[in-house]
This record gives structure tokens, sequence and C-alpha cells, in this order.
């Protein structure tokens, strides 16, 4: 009898805690830098070996592309095209982290594919090299397979590593709209008035587990090129409930809270409710042990 390998992993989302826009690099692309940081709300990824055929994609989101336009499938191909393993995969993802809300949850369930092919087909490729196959996915996926905190810069696929984020409580609130990525690039080109995060400041926070220091540098350029109602209004309600800032997530329009109280964050959670279809409670979600 055969005996068929399965395993499930865990895709964590990601926050930005500074994001910031350079300029344009010679390839196109715009040169970014912020600091990111995983957070301990996941998608579950189940990947199991099936006997023939290409990988095959389900998920617990009607919405959500099962085919080639799915990043958990272009993970599987790219896996298979770098290695030369070509296992036949089932990928069951369970999508907690909402889509398209500036939290990178299908970035995560690229690297999650990549990192778990890694261990069913006993490649042994490194932390780099899983990466390097990732930033032809998308930008985010380097980091999503190194967690825990760092700063990205280039398009956000270069990282280096920065000390963890001192424990707190994070919010996190999307409104019920969706922003298109390339769009707010666009609107950010046009834009004039843009306060640039303090990111050197942010890091000597890290440097100095200074939970308060660091909330009074983090910004986000989209903030200022494409200013949303909803984004506001969930921001104020977090800060008026004692979050030492409130910013929003990479194009948006997920807004998150820093809070040290857990009442303060459990009552910001009910008043977000009145107004946001999807609130989540979490906290930093440490670097991933060897890389
Ligand atoms: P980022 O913060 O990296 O910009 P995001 O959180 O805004 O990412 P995602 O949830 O990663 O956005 O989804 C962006 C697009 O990718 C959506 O249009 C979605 O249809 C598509 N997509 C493809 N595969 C997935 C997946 N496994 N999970 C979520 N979205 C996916």
């Amino acid at each position: 009898m055969t005996v068929r390998k399965n395993l499930c992993m865990r895709a964590y989302g990601k926050i930005n805690l500074t994001l910031d826009i350079l300029g344009r690099m010679e390839n196109g692309y715009h040169e970014v830098e912020m600091i990111m940081q995983q957070v301990s709300l996941y998608d579950s990824v189940q990947i199991s070996e099936k006997t023939d055929g290409p990988a095959e994609i389900s998920s617990n989101c009607p919405w959500l592309p099962s085919d080639g336009r799915n990043l958990a499938y272009k993970a599987a191909e790219a896996f298979a095209r770098a290695t030369g393993y070509d296992v036949p995969v089932k990928i069951r993802i369970g999508k907690y982290i909402p889509v398209a809300s500036g939290l990178a949850g299908g970035s995560s369930d690229a690297a999650a594919v990549l990192r778990g092919l890694n261990i069913l087909t006993k490649a042994g490729l490194s932390t780099e090299e899983l990466c390097k196959i990732g930033r032809d996915i998308g930008s985010d996926v380097p980091f999503c397979i190194t967690g825990g905190t760092a700063l990205a810069t280039g398009r956000g696929d270069e990282l280096r590593p920065l000390p963890p984020m001192p424990d707190c409580r994070i919010l996190l609130a999307k409104p019920r709209l969706s922003v298109s990525t390339p769009a707010a690039y666009a609107e950010f080109d046009r834009a004039k008035n843009i306060t640039h995060p303090d990111t050197a400041s942010c890091i000597q926070a890290l440097e100095h587990g200074d939970l308060a220091a660091l909330a009074a540098g983090m910004h986000n350029v989209f903030e200022d090129s494409s200013p949303i109602p909803e984004v506001e209004k969930l921001k104020q309600i977090m800060k008026e409930h004692g979050a030492l800032c409130a910013n929003m997530s990479g194009s948006g329009p997920t807004v998150f809270g820093i809070f040290t109280d857990e009442s303060a964050v459990l009552k910001a959670r009910a008043a977000c409710r009145a107004c946001a279809p999807f609130v989540f409670y979490c906290r930093p979600a440490a670097r991933r042990r060897g890389g």
C-alpha cells in the first residue's frame, strides 16, 4: 500500500508598522521602505500528496480562484520548476485572513506552500533559496517565508531582520470596501503632500524594546495619498479606546491598532464591530526558528 504524505502549515498575516515609498527604480517598480510585522492571525494550508495530475486547490472561500490565478498554485508550480520535485498535490486553504485587505494573505499562502513542499519532498532548500523562488510570485512572499519583524526595501523583497516587536495587543479591522494596489500606487504618484514615516526612529525603538516610541513613529504614506473615510473612522475609534496608535496596513483597507491594555482592546473590538465586518484581535508573531 502506498503511504501518501500530508501536512498542515500556518500562513500568518502581516501588518506594515511603517510604509514609505522612496521613488521609482530603473526596473519600473516603486522603491519601498517598510517595517513588516507578522501577526498571529493565520490561514491554514493543508498539502496532501495525490497520485497524479496538476495541483488541485480548494478553500472555504467561494470567490477565491482555485486555478492558476491562486498564489498557492503558482507557488506549487514555481517549486516544481526550481527544484525538479514535481509532486502531485492537493492544497486545501482555510481562509481566515480577509482577501485583498493589506494583510498579505495570498502571499502567505504561497510562502506556506513553498515551505511545506520543501518539507514534504525533503528537497532541503535553505530559507534564502525559498525566498528566491518566492520573490517571483510576489514581493511580500520572501517576508512571509521568514516572518517575525523585518525591514523590507527594494520592491519589498530585500529583507533585514529586526529585533522583535515588544509584545502587545493588535486589533485588526477591515471596512467593507476593497482597494486596488496598482490604483493606490497611481494615486501616490499624483499626490503632493506626503508625510514620510520616521523609519530610523522606529528601528531604534525596536532595538530599545520601546513600544511607545515605536508607535509614535509609525506611518503609512498611502494614508496621505489615498485617504479613505472608513479607515479614518476606524482609526479614530481605536484611538478613542486607548490605542497607542492606529494605522492602515499595506495599501489597505485594514486598520490596525496597537494596545497594551486587555480591557481597552476588548472595548475597542466591540466598538469597531459596529462599522466593520471583519474585526480580529491578535498579537505579534515571532520570527520562524531557523529562518
Ligand atoms: P498585500 O498586503 O500583499 O498587498 P493583500 O492582503 O492586499 O496583499 P491578498 O489577500 O494577498 O491581498 O490578495 C490579493 C489578490 O490575490 C486578490 O485579488 C486575490 O483574488 C488574489 N489571490 C490569489 N491567491 C490568493 C490566496 N491564496 N489568498 C488570497 N488572495 C489570493
